[in-house]
């Protein structure tokens, strides 16, 4: 299957930043063996698909209503309706400022993919649940819990796998750590929904950027990343894609 990387923009971008959507779009259709794609503050989507048509643009979160007295969220229909493609649901920042719950991200993943928006489903564990060495037992609690139903639909589900304590720190698990974590979530997957859940990528996030994206996609079961910091420029973001593709087609010259 083809590894994804999707950048996750969180609170920036502007009008000006536009010019690096274009580029990274741009850019990205020389590996067409990678999915990517750039999730971006809901105000900036529509003007993002219009910049770079047929390029995968993204919200970081989605309302689990489809429509209602919700004042300053949005749904699944109106993401579409903007023209993005997928959604990040609980992303480990929701889950901390936002209070969101498992039940919370299983409801909007559900609506998501039921609108026919692809999704990005965020687990991972914090510095002390890793250092206790409950990491693996805990992120697959939080999966079970926050999964949808059912991934038979038309849209695709990809879980991310992003430890809290990588995120935007420079700090990354060892190859040893991913490894473990997406194999178990790979295995709970597979228990879940059966052969279905083989074709679910499992990404891996935090603070990868080029220097380290060869050596962690080269992990078994590391089907590509959700990249922050490091997406908001083409400059440091293709080179992580062009990473991506080297298990995949030659880029096209
Ligand atoms: C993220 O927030 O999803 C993320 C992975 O951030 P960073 O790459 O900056 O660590």
């Amino acid at each position: 299957m083809n590894k994804l990387v999707a950048g996750n923009w969180k609170m920036h971008g502007l009008s000006a930043d536009l010019s690096e959507v274009r580029a990274i779009a741009e850019q990205s259709r020389r590996y067409p063996a990678v999915d990517v794609a750039l999730c971006v503050p809901a105000i900036l989507i529509e003007r993002a698909v219009r910049t770079a048509p047929g390029f995968a643009i993204g919200a970081q979160d989605v309302h689990q209503a489809p429509s209602g007295a919700h004042t300053g969220s949005v749904s699944a229909q109106m993401l579409r309706d903007a023209g993005a493609r997928l959604t990040i649901v609980g992303h480990s920042e929701r889950r901390e400022f936002q209070r969101e719950s498992d039940a919370d991200v299983k409801a909007k993943a559900a609506a998501a993919l039921g609108a026919g928006l692809d999704v990005i489903l965020c687990v991972g564990e914090s510095l002390k649940v890793r250092e206790s060495g409950r990491a693996v037992e805990t992120v697959v609690a939080q999966l079970d819990a926050s999964l949808p139903v059912t991934v038979e639909g038309e849209a695709w589900l990809a879980i991310a796998y992003e430890p809290i304590w990588a995120i935007g720190t420079g700090k990354v698990p060892t190859n040893a750590e991913i490894g473990e974590m997406h194999a178990a979530i790979r295995a709970r997957l597979v228990e879940r929904f059966g052969p279905p859940g083989q074709a679910v990528r499992i990404v891996y996030g935090g603070s990868v950027k080029a220097s380290n994206a060869a050596e962690i996609f080269g992990v078994a079961d590391v089907d590509g990343a959700l990249v922050g910091g490091a997406s908001l420029k083409a400059a440091d973001f293709i080179p992580i894609v062009a990473a991506a593709a080297v298990e995949g087609d030659a880029p096209i010259a």
